[in-house]
């Protein structure tokens, strides 16, 4: 067979196993039916999202520990009264599964038994890496991490298990993916994304919505995706969370858009909008990005959903609306259909003014209300909206723990390992020092049982921290603890160095503290003084220094790269990741990370892997830390027999295979990744694109054979006039070292 036909037969049988949901019209008619009896308040109350605390006993003054009630009467009053359609969870707290179901069968026992059409609340939440506001939860790597194993199963089985955990706990609608790009590394949402690269994200932000939905979101444990910040919200000019972006148009469809339009395609069934402004307009007044480009050119059939707040922000910090009526006009013109509200129900009452007013047009609400309806049809809430008592024996079960131990461990990216240092022999002695070696706040990060994910009482004790680990490996006896300095501060360092003289290793932790949005701003990327202090001490002891990092962001650590030994980044692994760093130190894993984003070697100047050619002159070059798709394996690979198949014209599919080899002596797992550059264009063109990654595992000697398909539309881009174009001539094809130049008229 060529390379064509086999490529083709390939690509049959991936599209077999690929079952997404697609929007259908099954529900129309109900739908109709549903709208056609509903009033003009209990429309634009299904248009209005509250916080759980609004319908509490509890409140605002939550017990992080105890159980939290609803107070019927109030929730009676948000329900009845106001015809409120959708609540979210708080972040103030986790609950038990226990608890969720006592929360949510009250809930909907007011919708569906008391209200006068019985149409269910559809709960939604920020389930990030699991089910995390359920205690007892399996919690993933965080989506940065996982982007680093360029395993596409990883993340679709990670939010299969998810999805089954949320709905577990009664939860249908789940607030993830965070589909924007860290290109901004001061962004402290980094570790939400997929990375810098927009194919990568789009790949991974498809995974991820098919495996929440599945082929149909009213399976028992499936659920709601939601694709956000839609769009541009990761990028602030200042690094600084929500703060104005500048986009040219141009950029936003070549490079922000895909993940959206994938995730679209992918069939989510909702979208959240980017809290920030784009080019001086706020992304919630923007008919352009929300109907325009959205609703009709993309084909979204679901709902928009605003962010916290944001409506009135239109109003209250964007000073855009003049009051906080306007504001509600302006955002449901330009296409929000749920306003996150959250703390009170004024977005109801003043959306029925406007429209009593002739402000807003009944069909604007009609669609909206629509569009929410078709999502509770779909999720299957109007047969029952009910927790599922039978999926709490797969709680966290043995299967998804180790699961997700694996998923840690091919999320973990070796960056250095000089003389081969690592794996660390059997039966030495070890002293593990450092801020983030004790605790399992440091492995997880924000929305961890918290909206902070600091509060380290919530997590499951019985986990391991990695100094744990490491005592369950190498013994209490040979492996010893001191704490050296916090994030900030030095505590004992001479006691470090001390304990330092009877040990074969050093191992240093160091990292972030968790945090999540505004709170996680820093003003310097360099990590702080006192973590850096600590390694430079104890590199005059002469001992090998393993530096493991545990951050959200990749914060510049120059200063030690040159004098430590090794370094393993575990980004945020999760609840198993402790256990995961250990199986990579010791060699029991290969390590099969790749950095999923450019890691800067300064403060300032940051630069992505794909950018322009005119970044490459002699004084504005990329020299990073460490390039985008870099990471170590303990076993070597060799690429060979790159082949392109004949294409002559821009119209033509390109097919592409390689051979890659272990010729190390371990069996190991690699991403192979293809990338194009378009030599000539009328715009400037990156210097670097991926468009195909595929991982692979290899026993030592082993050759296997990977082929690509690079599509017309994935040569495309927006030119001069933002039109999409090819333009035809000369493109490289690269796989690692090597590379072949195809011109096509
Ligand atoms: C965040 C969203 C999140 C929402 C609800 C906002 O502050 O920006 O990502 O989904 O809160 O918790």
């Amino acid at each position: 067979m060529n390379l064509k036909y086999t490529v083709i037969f390939y690509l049959l049988i991936y599209s077999l196993c690929y079952s997404q949901y697609t929007f259908t019209d099954k529900h129309e008619s109900k739908i109709d039916s549903l709208i056609s009896k509903m009033t003009l308040e209990e429309k634009v109350g299904q248009m209005t999202q509250v916080s759980l605390e609004l319908i509490t006993k509890e409140g605002n003054n939550r017990n992080k520990t105890e159980p939290v009630h609803i107070d019927l009467e109030k929730a009676r009053n948000i329900i009845l009264n106001y015809n409120v359609g959708s609540i979210l969870n708080n972040g103030k707290a986790a609950n038990s599964i226990e608890n969720w179901h006592e929360i949510i069968t009250q809930l909907q026992n007011v919708a569906t038994k008391e209200s006068r059409l019985k149409i269910p609340i559809i709960y939604g939440i920020d389930a990030i890496h699991g089910a995390n506001y359920t205690l007892g939860a399996t919690l993933f790597p965080q989506s940065i991490a996982l982007a680093a194993s360029r395993n596409r199963n990883l993340v679709r089985t990670s939010a299969e298990i998810t999805a089954l955990e949320m709905r577990a706990s009664g939860i249908p609608w789940n607030f993830n993916p965070v589909l924007g790009l860290s290109r901004e590394p001061y962004w402290p949402r980094f570790w939400e994304t997929y990375g810098e690269d927009s194919f990568l994200a789009a790949e991974f932000g498809k995974e991820y919505v098919i495996g929440i939905q599945a082929d149909d979101p009213s399976k028992p444990a499936s659920g709601a995706a939601c694709i956000k910040h839609y769009i541009g919200y990761s990028v602030p000019n200042n690094g600084l969370d929500r703060t104005p972006a500048w986009i040219p148009k141009r950029t936003l469809r070549d490079v922000f858009l895909p993940p959206f339009a994938e995730g679209i395609k992918a069939g989510a069934l909702t979208v959240m909008i980017n809290s920030g402004e784009i080019n001086g307009i706020p992304v919630h007044s923007d008919y352009n990005l929300l109907t325009e480009i959205l609703k009709e050119e993309l084909g979204f059939q679901g709902f928009i959903v605003s962010d916290w707040l944001d409506v009135k922000r239109l109003h209250t910090r964007d000073g855009i609306a003049s009051t906080p009526k306007e504001a509600v006009k302006i955002a449901v013109l330009a296409g929000i259909d749920m306003s996150m509200v959250p703390l009170d129900v004024s977005f109801a009452v003043l959306l029925k003014e406007l429209v009593e007013e002739g402000e807003v047009q009944v069909s604007r609400i009609d669609d909206a209300v629509r569009r929410i309806l078709r999502v509770k049809f779909i999720l299957g809430l109007f047969d029952n909206p009910y927790p599922n008592q039978e999926l709490i024996t797969e709680f966290a079960s043995e299967e998804s723990t180790l699961f997700n131990r694996k998923a840690a461990q091919e999320s973990i990216t070796l960056l250095k390992n000089e003389n081969s240092i690592l794996p660390l022999k059997e039966n030495t002695k070890i002293l593990v020092t450092g801020p983030t070696a004790n605790k399992l706040m440091y492995l997880n990060g924000g929305w961890s049982f918290v909206w902070q994910g600091n509060n380290e009482a919530l997590y499951p004790q019985e986990k391991n921290t990695f100094y744990e680990a490491l005592v369950d490996s190498y013994s209490s006896e040979n492996v010893s603890y001191v704490e050296g300095v916090t994030i900030d501060k030095v505590v004992n360092i001479e006691e470090a160095v001390k304990a330092a003289e009877n040990v074969d290793y050093i191992i240093v932790s160091l990292g972030e503290e968790p945090y999540c949005e505004t709170p996680g701003n820093i003003f310097d990327l360099t990590l702080e003084d006192a973590q850096l202090q600590l390694v430079e001490e104890l590199s005059k002891t002469g001992k090998p220094i393993i530096l493991v990092l545990f951050q959200g962001r990749p914060r510049v650590i120059n200063k030690i790269v040159n004098i430590v030994d090794a370094i393993v980044l575990g980004l945020l692994p999760g609840l198993e990741g402790a256990d995961a760093m250990v199986d990579i130190l010791s060699g029991k894993i290969n390590p099969s990370g790749k950095l999923p984003f450019t890691y800067p070697k300064f403060p300032a100047g940051h630069t992505t892997y794909n950018h322009k050619p005119i970044e490459e002159s002699k004084d504005v070059h990329y020299s990073p830390q460490w390039p985008f798709g870099f990471g170590l394996s303990y076993t070597s690979f060799e690429y060979s027999s790159l082949e392109l198949s004949e294409a002559k014209k821009i119209s033509d599919t390109i097919f592409v295979s390689i051979n890659v080899t272990n010729t190390g002596n371990r069996e190991g797992k690699e991403a192979v990744e293809l990338f194009i550059r378009d030599l000539f264009g009328t715009v400037s063109r990156p210097v670097k694109e991926l468009k195909g990654f595929e991982k692979i595992e290899l026993k030592p000697g082993q050759t296997k054979n990977v082929k690509f398909i690079i599509t017309p539309d994935q040569l495309a881009f927006h030119n001069r006039e933002n039109k999409k174009v090819i333009e035809p001539g000369e493109f490289i094809i690269s796989i690692k070292n090597l590379s072949k130049s195809i011109t096509l008229n």
